[in-house]
C-alpha cells in the first residue's frame, strides 16, 4: 500500500516517493494576517491538516512549515493596490504590528479549535527580510530582475517555463502586451520582487535594500523561507487552487531561476473552495463567514471539520447552513452511536492495523485522501454491532487520529468550547439586568444566548452554562 496524490505540477495522481526515505518535506502558504480567516480559508488548513496526518499516519517523520504574511500582500494580486496589512491597519485605527499579531493569534485559536494540528514551525515574513533581498540579489546578478519605476520586477520573458505550472498560454497573452506597459514593466506577467516606498507617503513597514527603501513582493517570502527551511528541493506544497496561475507559478520562477535547480518541488497539491451563491467565499466580496460567528451560532467547530471532511478537497464545497445543520446531525448520531466506546481498553495500534476494517479505511485515505469515503468506513464500523468492543475502540482510535474529529472524547470536554467575546458580553448583559432588577431584559438576554445554543441555569452559586447538544 503506498499514499497516491495528485500532483498539480504533472496534472496526474501518483504514488509518492519522498526525496529521504522516512521523511517529508511539507510547505504550506499561510494566512495574511489583516483579519480574520473566512471558513473557506479555514477549509484550505483543514485539507492540508489531513495530509499532514495521513502523512505521519503512513510513517513519515514530517517537517512541516507555514509562513505568515505580515507584509507586501497587495489587495490586487496584479501588483497594485494597497497593502492589506496597513489597510488592515487604516480600517481598525491600530498599529499594522498589533494588527498583524492579532490577527495571527486568531488564526492560530481558530486551527486549535478546529483541531488542526500546528507545523513544526512558523515564520513570519517580517523576520526574513535579509533572507527576501538576499534572493532578489541573485536573481538582479542572474539578470531575471530589472528595476521599473515603482520596483524591482522579474522579467518572466527570462524563464520559458514561466507558462508550463499554470498551463497558460504566455505567447499568445504577451504578443498583445506588447504595446506600452505602465511604469516600465517589460511584460505583462512580470511580477514585484521589491515594491519602492512611494515618494509622498511614509509606509508603516518598510526596510532598506540595494535598490531603495520599500518591502518585499508578496511572492518573494515563501520562496526564500521554504529554500530556508526546507531546502532548494523538497516533498510537497500546498495552497488553495486560486495560487496556480499567479502566486504558486511566481514561486516557481523566482526559486528554480534562483537555485538553478528543477523541479523545486516535487509534488504541489491544491485545495478546492468554499463557495456561497455568489462564487468563492472571499474577504473582498464581503460575504464572508469567520469560525467563531460558525460557533456563536451554537456549531462546534468540529461540525465544521465534519462538513469538510464530507467533500473531496478536490471539489467545490457549497457552503449553506443547512448543511451545516445536516453535518452536526451526522457528527451527533456518530458519537451517540460510539458512546461508551472511549471507556474500552482499546486494542494496541498494530494489531488494529491488522484488521480488515482498518485495511479498508486506509485504502481510501491512500487515493488521493479520499475523505468521503474514509468517513463512510468509520459509519460502517460504527454500525457493526457485532464486532468486539476492544476491536472496534482500537480501530476507532486510529481512525480519528487521521481525521481529527474527537470521536472517542467525553462529549462534555468537546462540547464546552469557551464563550467567545460576544457571548461572554450577553452573559454578562444578563447578569447586570438581574442586578438591576430588569427582569424583562435579562429574559431577552437568556433568549438571545439560547438562539446561540447556549443554556443558563441560575444556580446558589450564580448562574452556570452549557451548549446544546
Ligand atoms: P489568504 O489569507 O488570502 O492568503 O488565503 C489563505 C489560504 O486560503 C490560501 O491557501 C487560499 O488559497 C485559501 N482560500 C482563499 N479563499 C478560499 C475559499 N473560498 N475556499 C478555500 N480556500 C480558500
Ligand atoms: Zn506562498
Amino acid at each position: 500500500m503506498s499514499l497516491k496524490f495528485f500532483n498539480t505540477r504533472t496534472r496526474e495522481t501518483e504514488p509518492f516517493e519522498p526525496i529521504e526515505p522516512g521523511k517529508v518535506g511539507l510547505y504550506t502558504c499561510g494566512p495574511t494576517v489583516y483579519h480574520f480567516a473566512h471558513i473557506g480559508n479555514l477549509r484550505t488548513y483543514l485539507f492540508e491538516d489531513l495530509l499532514r496526518r495521513a502523512l505521519s499516519m503512513a510513517g513519515y517523520k514530517v517537517k512541516h512549515v507555514m509562513n505568515i504574511t505580515d507584509v507586501g500582500h497587495l489587495t490586487s494580486d496584479a501588483d497594485e493596490g494597497e497593502d492589506k496589512m496597513e489597510a488592515g491597519a487604516a480600517r481598525e485605527g491600530r498599529d499594522v504590528w498589533e494588527i498583524a499579531g492579532f490577527y495571527a493569534k486568531a488564526f492560530q485559536e481558530d486551527l486549535k479549535a478546529l483541531r488542526v494540528m500546528p507545523p513544526t514551525l512558523w515564520c513570519k515574513a517580517t523576520d526574513h527580510i535579509p533572507e527576501q533581498v538576499e534572493l532578489v540579489r541573485t536573481l538582479w546578478d542572474k539578470g531575471f530582475a530589472y528595476a521599473a519605476e515603482d520596483g524591482v520586477y522579474y522579467d518572466v520573458s527570462r524563464f520559458p517555463r514561466y507558462g508550463d505550472f499554470a498551463r497558460k498560454d504566455l505567447q499568445g497573452q504577451e504578443a498583445g502586451a506588447r504595446v506600452a506597459l505602465p511604469g516600465g514593466k517589460r511584460n505583462r506577467e512580470d511580477f514585484a520582487l521589491w515594491k519602492f516606498s512611494p515618494r509622498d507617503k511614509r509606509r508603516l513597514m518598510e526596510w532598506d535594500s540595494p535598490w531603495g527603501r520599500g518591502f518585499p513582493g508578496w511572492h518573494l517570502e515563501c520562496s526564500a523561507m521554504s529554500l530556508k527551511y526546507l531546502g532548494d528541493h523538497f516533498d510537497i506544497h500546498c495552497g488553495g487552487v486560486d495560487h496556480i496561475p499567479v502566486h504558486h507559478t511566481n514561486e516557481i520562477a523566482q526559486t528554480e531561476a534562483a537555485t538553478g535547480r528543477s523541479p523545486w518541488v516535487n509534488v504541489w497539491m491544491h485545495g478546492e473552495f468554499l463557495v456561497v451563491d455568489k462564487g468563492k467565499m472571499s474577504k473582498s466580496s464581503g460575504e464572508f463567514l469567520t469560525l467563531s460567528a460558525v460557533v456563536e451560532k451554537g456549531y462546534s467547530p468540529l461540525d465544521y471539520r465534519y462538513l469538510c471532511l464530507g467533500a473531496h478537497y478536490r471539489a467545490p464545497l457549497a457552503f449553506r447552513f443547512e448543511s451545516l445543520d445536516q453535518a452536526r446531525a451526522g457528527r451527533r448520531n456518530l458519537m451517540e452511536k460510539l458512546k461508551g466506546l472511549d471507556q474500552v481498553r482499546a486494542l494496541p495500534v498494530a494489531e488494529a492495523k491488522k484488521l480488515p476494517s482498518w485495511t479498508r479505511f486506509w485504502e481510501c485515505v491512500e487515493d488521493d485522501l479520499n475523505a468521503p469515503r474514509a468517513l463512510a468506513q468509520v459509519w460502517e464500523l460504527a454500525k457493526d454491532r457485532d464486532m468486539d468492543p476492544a476491536q472496534k475502540a482500537g480501530l476507532l482510535k486510529l481512525m480519528d487520529h487521521c481525521l481529527g474529529l474527537d470521536l472517542l472524547l467525553p462529549e462534555p470536554e468537546k462540547e464546552q468550547a469557551p464563550l467567545s467575546p460576544a457571548e461572554q458580553d450577553l452573559l454578562d448583559g444578563r447578569a447586570a439586568a438581574k442586578a438591576a432588577r430588569d427582569f424583562a431584559r435579562a429574559d431577552a438576554l437568556r433568549r438571545e444566548l439560547e438562539s446561540r445554543g447556549i443554556l443558563l441555569k441560575d444556580t446558589p452559586q450564580g448562574t452556570q452554562w452549557s451548549r446544546k447538544r
